[in-house]
């Protein structure tokens, strides 16, 4: 187990963006590393969000599994929870959130966690449908998104900041996950109201670059014409 200034990610968000998409990493190996954090699953296979060691993925109907340890994942970013006390939030469009834990965790070049147990006015979140080989783009793939909104939700959002530099080994700037308290409603967060919550931060210093060197196609790929950057504003913004 890494210690708790570390984030742990396998695998690469430009990687997904190249429809590299076979599961590379198994859970079980995953959670190894930590007992928080967000990826999805061969193919794309939905969304996910591990709180508290359990690994929750979002499916393209919307609905919330427990995922097994055989379980793997092209892209997948976890850290050993460690979180302490950051600020109380209220009436926050996302962009405004966003914006209020980056001026206040006042840690921009580097990486953090912030976990929100709060109530949301409303939230909008996707998943994307598991795809076969031969993989689509990200960006093919997210069009075909599937969109969920829900009103007056309580749950836990788990959000990762990124400084700008790492754009493509993952998202730059936050990237959120969610999971209602019932769990039946999670997913990559596209937009929200929160209504109130309760923010914990913990910030990192060390990034542990795993990469799926026992995959050919990882190994043989020609990375020279890769989008990445639109291709992340188009499929994750
Ligand atoms: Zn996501």
């Amino acid at each position: 187990m890494e210690n708790t200034n570390t984030l742990y990610q396998h695998g690469t968000l430009e990687l997904l963006v190249d429809g590299l998409l076979d599961g590379t990493m198994t859970m079980k190996e995953l959670l190894s590393h930590g007992n928080t954090g967000i990826g999805t699953g061969e193919g794309l296979d939905g969304e996910l969000i591990i709180l508290d060691g359990v690994a929750y993925q979002v499916d393209s109907h919307g609905k919330v599994n427990v995922v097994n340890d055989s379980f793997t994942m092209p892209f997948a970013t976890v850290h050993q929870a460690d979180f302490k006390d950051f600020i109380d939030v209220s009436n926050l469009l996302m962009s405004d959130f966003e914006k209020e834990i980056v001026n206040q965790a006042n840690a921009n070049n580097t990486f953090f966690a912030v976990l929100t147990t709060g109530t949301f006015k409303s939230i909008k979140t996707r998943a994307v449908a598991k795809s076969k080989k031969p993989y689509p783009t990200l960006v093919e793939t997210a069009e075909k998104q599937s969109v969920f909104e829900r009103e007056n939700t309580t749950g836990t959002l788990l959000t990762y900041y990124s400084p700008e530099l790492f754009n493509g080994v993952g998202v730059s700037g936050c990237h959120s996950h969610f999971l209602a308290d019932d769990h039946q409603f999670g997913g990559h967060v596209l937009d929200f109201e929160l209504e109130q919550g309760n923010s914990q931060l913990q910030i990192l210093d060390t990034l542990i670059q795993h990469l799926p060197t026992d995959s050919t196609d990882y190994m043989q790929h020609n990375f020279d014409n890769s989008q990445t950057a639109e291709a992340i504003e188009k499929a994750e913004k």
